[in-house]
């Protein structure tokens, strides 16, 4: 079942064709140009799902997941950004994620945890990307205001194969389940590594398997599929969709 979507960028060039943003975003982060980047990735992304909300109501309503980078989360807006984002599309905060890597956290921990507070104080959820990636991961996890851990695709990779992988996983499953978290594998591309997470436990998972990274527009079909319901009107929207399902 699909239960949410993350908004991905891509950048169209109008002779360069498309730049990736592995291409981009260090630039982007460099320079500062990330702040406004993410703020309309941000009101996209939520104009997006409030849209999909009313064209595919479930229970429990589909939600959106947008990461942050370092840089937006030393951003003292980054707050009132949010709060707008939300505030001009409608869509509830509780149907919003906020995805943070352990990379944001090591410039000044303490007041990051204070961004991070008054982000949970609105209502949204926050997850912890690429988990197993970074470092320390095991003392954040516990000290972060977190509330979903996404297994970094490179374990996910190795599942149905090698074993000291599985054990990895399942031991982030336990841990996480442990602290009261919900846990999302990143990336599965098999069939075998998609009954493994089960077999594990893993609550949630995105990647190929369910599907590559698509347009907005290109995802009302799944939608409508995954959700069991029949699709209302047109789509629209530029900020590119990977969906989640349920693992
Ligand atoms: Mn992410």
């Amino acid at each position: 079942r699909i239960i949410g979507t993350e908004a991905l960028v891509r950048w169209r060039h109008e002779t360069r064709g498309m730049i990736l943003p592995t291409e981009f975003i260090p630039v982007a982060e460099q320079s500062g140009l990330i702040v406004a980047l993410g703020g309309w990735v941000l009101r996209t992304a939520c104009a997006q799902a409030a849209q999909w909300q009313a064209d595919y109501p479930g229970k429990p309503p589909l939600t959106i997941s947008v990461n942050l980078s370092p840089r937006q989360l030393a951003e003292p807006e980054l707050l009132a950004t949010v709060v707008g984002a939300l505030r001009d599309s409608g869509l509830p905060s509780s149907s919003l994620c906020l995805e943070i890597t352990e990379g944001s956290l090591i410039r000044d921990v303490e007041s990051t945890l204070l961004t991070l507070g008054s982000l949970k104080a609105i209502g949204l959820r926050l997850a912890l990307d690429d988990f197993g990636t970074g470092y320390s991961s095991l003392s954040y996890l516990q000290r972060l205001p977190v509330d979903i851990v996404k297994i970094d695709r490179s374990f996910v990779a190795e599942l149905g194969q090698r074993q000291q992988e599985r054990q990895i996983v399942a031991a982030v499953v336990e841990l996480a389940r442990a602290l009261g978290l919900s846990v999302t594998a990143e990336g599965i591309e098999t069939r075998a590594q998609l009954d493994v997470l089960r077999e594990i436990g893993c609550d949630n998972g995105q990647g190929y398997l369910r599907s590559a990274p698509v347009p907005a527009d290109q995802l009302d079909a799944l939608l409508a599929q995954g959700l069991g319901t029949t699709p209302v009107p047109a789509p629209r929207g530029s900020a590119e969709e990977a969906p989640v399902s349920r693992a």
